[in-house]
C-alpha cells in the first residue's frame, strides 16, 4: 500500500533557473548550495524534494525527471496535471513551453506531444487514436478560451465549453499553442505582466480504440503554467492590482490546500470547489491521477524571500 500510494501520490520536484543577464550585471550573489540529487541549501536551511534540478540542467533532463513517466501513464488510461510554480522570471514558461521549436530548448509541452505521436506510430495499426488539445487562461477566476479568437471573453462557466483542436502531429501541436499565444497576444496590452497574473492551461486529450477488441482508453493530461506566486506589497498595490493580487494569492492558495488534503491521503474532504482552478482539474487531480509540481525559483540573492516562500510552498508534500 505504501509503495501504491508512493507511486500515486504528489511529486514536488524544484528547478533553479541560472543567474540572468540583469542579476550578473548587477553582481548579485549566487545563494543555493545543492546536496545529493534532492536538497537544497537557502542560507543554512535545508529543503528537500523529491527531486532538485539545479540550474545546469537541460530540458531534456527536466523532461525525463518531471514528465516522461505521466505521458506513459496517461498513455495507459490515467489523468495527470503538471504544474509550474513560482514567481514571475523563475522560469515556469521556460520549462512548461521554453522554445516551442527548438530541439535543445523545447520545454516540456512539445516534448510530451513529440512522445505521444512517436508513441502512436510506433503502436500497431489495430489501435486508433483520437488527440485533441484545448487552450485556455484563467484570470480573475474566469475563463478565457485562448483558441476562439473571435469570442475570446470570459463566458465559459468550466473548461468543457473551450475550443477542442484534433491534432495528428507535433507540428499542428505547436501550431495550435502559436494561435493560442497570437490571441492572447491581442487581448491585453503588456503580455508580460497579462501573463505573471493569469494561469494558462493547456490541455491533451488522448483517446484510443482497439478496432478489433472494441477496447477503449482515454486519458487526459492538464498542463499547468500557473499565475506569479510572488507577494504584492500591501500598502503599494491597490484598486484593480490589489483585486488581481488578492484573486491570485486565493486560487494558489485553494490549490495548495487541494493538494496538501490529496497528499495526506486521509482527509475525505478535499476542497476543489474553493476555486475555479481545481473545480476544473478536479477529475485530474487525486484519486489515480498523476500530479507532479514543478517549482520554480531563483538563485539571486535579491529574490531570497520569495525564492523561501516558494521552496516552503512545495515542502508540504514531500
Ligand atoms: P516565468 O514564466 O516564471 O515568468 P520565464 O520562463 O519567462 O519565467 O523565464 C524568465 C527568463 O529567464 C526567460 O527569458 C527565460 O528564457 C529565462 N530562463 C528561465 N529558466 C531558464 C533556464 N533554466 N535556463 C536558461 N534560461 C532560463
Ligand atoms: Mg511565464
Amino acid at each position: 500500500m505504501a509503495d501504491a500510494a508512493a507511486e500515486y501520490g504528489v511529486k514536488v520536484m524544484c528547478r533553479f533557473r541560472p543567474l540572468n543577464e540583469s542579476e550578473i550585471t548587477r553582481g548579485d550573489k549566487y545563494i543555493p548550495k545543492f546536496k545529493e540529487d534532492d536538497t537544497v541549501i537557502i542560507t543554512g536551511k535545508p529543503y528537500v524534494f523529491d527531486r532538485v534540478l539545479p540550474p545546469n540542467t537541460a530540458q531534456e533532463q527536466v523532461y525525463d525527471a518531471c514528465a516522461k513517466q505521466i505521458v506513459k501513464d496517461v498513455l495507459g488510461g490515467y489523468n495527470g496535471t503538471i504544474f509550474a510554480y513560482g514567481q514571475t522570471s523563475s522560469g515556469k514558461t521556460h520549462t512548461m513551453e521554453g522554445k516551442l521549436h527548438d530541439p535543445q530548448l523545447m520545454g516540456i509541452i512539445p516534448r510530451i506531444s513529440h512522445d505521444i505521436f512517436d508513441h502512436i506510430y510506433s503502436m500497431d495499426e489495430n489501435l486508433e487514436f483520437h488527440i485533441k488539445v484545448s487552450y485556455f487562461e484563467i484570470y480573475l477566476d474566469k475563463i478565457r478560451d485562448l483558441l476562439d479568437g473571435k469570442k475570446n471573453s470570459c463566458d465559459v462557466i468550466l473548461s468543457q465549453g473551450c475550443t477542442e483542436r484534433f491534432v495528428s502531429s507535433p507540428e499542428e501541436v505547436m501550431d495550435v499553442i502559436d494561435e493560442g499565444k497570437a490571441n492572447r497576444h491581442v487581448a491585453v496590452t503588456n503580455m508580460n505582466e497579462h501573463s505573471s497574473r493569469s494561469h494558462s492551461i493547456f490541455l491533451i486529450n488522448i483517446k484510443q480504440e482497439n478496432v478489433e477488441t472494441e477496447k477503449k482508453l482515454s486519458g487526459k493530461l492538464y498542463l499547468v503554467d500557473l499565475a506569479g506566486s510572488e507577494k504584492v506589497s500591501k500598502t503599494g498595490a491597490e484598486g484593480a492590482v490589489l483585486d488581481e493580487a488578492k484573486n491570485i494569492n486565493k486560487s494558489l492558495s485553494a490549490l495548495g490546500n487541494v493538494i496538501s488534503a490529496l497528499a495526506e491521503g486521509t482527509k475525505t474532504h478535499v476542497p476543489y470547489r474553493d476555486s475555479k482552478m481545481t473545480r476544473i482539474l478536479q477529475d485530474s487531480l487525486g484519486g489515480n491521477c498523476r500530479t507532479t509540481i514543478i517549482i520554480c525559483a531563483s538563485p539571486s540573492i535579491y529574490n531570497e524571500c520569495e525564492t523561501k516562500s516558494t521552496l516552503m510552498f512545495g515542502q508540504r508534500w514531500v
